[in-house]
């Protein structure tokens, strides 16, 4: 029996929403564009691929009069949230998206449930969050960021961490970009389970592993079946030791056709004042690190430095008292009744900041006997 085409817009109007109006004629999914929306307001008005463009809010008068079943999301990934967030006001909640990995791959034999991601969209998205899977590290730069190379051998469970995923499912839509690392997350032997399961729960996310590349050579394929699997990509940081890796690390990830970014690194900041400076508003203002938002043990913290400085007091013998290791530089995902909630949390400064002396004492990768005063700005 036939069934009449599924009537929607296509928010975004640029090459994606066009490249994804392609593939649904192109694919025959029963689907029917009718319009084009777009925030661009030059735009509207315009036709294009015989479309008329519309704003967002005449997109909502439209759809508010059932002449569209839903709207399918299809920008670039960075524009999820804020677009997805906009269509909350506008009271749109039959909303789908096109996941950013779909965007560039072959059109051939690409069905609708690729293309189309319900959203509930009811709920904000999280931008970014970042996961220890190891603590501890195979390099030993002086001034690691997360402490690493004076971390204790501490591995993540993977049971612990899908149950805070699942929990952040139920406060956020997605989340834009989850960075697993450490430490060396190549470390762990289960690092695949980890890719595998953030995928399952965050098909929309794009997921980066950490790493300092010294053990690729060394995994097994299952790592990079995980990778592929879940439209992953290392992200590869190149310490002076490994710069001369480069090539064979470009091979090797070629082989295994899996996404990666190699950056070569150079320069480490060293931030950390022992006594805590006066404006921590300012600190945070001026913090490049201040949206990395960090996930441990059930609790999201603005950055990693709560959630770790720990290391550097035990380390150091300074005494837990000697900073104010509180609740209220972290947030519990279990007691959190909504993601906007946390998200305006996460977006303000912490007491913690008073410790950060931004913009900090910049200096050239080395290796370190580990002085206190590595950290110190
Ligand atoms: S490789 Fe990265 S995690 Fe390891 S010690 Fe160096 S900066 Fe820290
Ligand atoms: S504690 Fe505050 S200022 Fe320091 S790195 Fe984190 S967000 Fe930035």
């Amino acid at each position: 029996m036939l069934t009449s085409p599924k009537k929607i817009a296509i928010f975004g109007a640029g090459a994606i929403g066009r490249r994804v109006n392609a593939l649904i004629k192109f694919n025959n999914m029963e689907l029917k564009a009718l319009y084009y929306c777009d925030n661009n307001t030059k735009l509207h008005g315009k036709i294009i691929d015989s479309l008329p463009v519309i704003s967002a809010h005449s997109l909502s008068e439209i759809y508010q009069q059932n002449e569209i079943d839903f709207v399918l999301i299809a920008v670039s990934n960075s524009y999820l949230k804020e677009i997805s967030e906009q269509l909350v006001e506008y009271k749109i909640n039959n909303v789908f998206i096109t996941p950013h990995y779909y965007l560039s791959k072959n059109t051939c034999g690409i069905s609708k449930s690729n293309i189309m991601l319900k959203i509930e969209a009811n709920k904000p998205r999280l931008k970014y969050f970042e996961f220890h899977i190891c603590d501890h590290c195979n390099m030993n730069c002086t001034g690691c960021g997360h402490f690493s190379n004076i971390s204790k051998e501490y591995y993540a469970d993977v049971d612990a961490y899908a149950k805070d995923l699942f929990r952040l499912k139920e406060l956020f839509w997605g989340v834009e970009r989850i960075r697993l690392m450490g430490g060396e997350p190549l470390i762990h032997d289960k690092l695949n389970e980890f890719i595998d399961i953030t995928g399952e729960v965050f098909p929309d996310s794009l997921i980066c592993i950490a790493t300092n590349g010294i053990l690729l050579n060394k995994m097994p394929p299952n790592l990079f079946d995980a990778v592929r699997g879940k439209n992953a990509r290392f992200d590869i940081s190149l310490y002076p030791p490994m710069y001369n890796k480069k090539d064979d690390l470009e091979i090797l990830l070629d082989i295994y056709e899996v996404s990666y970014k190699i950056s070569i690194s150079n320069r480490f900041i060293a931030t950390h004042s022992l006594d805590p400076i006066n404006n921590n508003t300012s600190s945070y203002e001026n913090c490049k690190s201040s949206q990395c938002h960090f996930l441990r043990n059930g609790h999201l913290s603005n950055c990693g430095i709560p959630q770790l400085i720990k290391t550097y007091y035990d380390y150091f013998g300074l005494g837990s008292d000697t900073i104010s290791i509180c609740s209220e530089n972290k947030y519990n995902i279990y007691e959190e009744s909504n993601g906007w909630e946390l998200n305006e949390k996460l977006s303000k400064p912490i007491p913690m900041c008073s410790h950060c002396n931004i913009p900090g004492r910049d200096f050239a990768w080395n290796n370190t006997s580990k002085e206190m005063s590595d950290w110190i700005a």
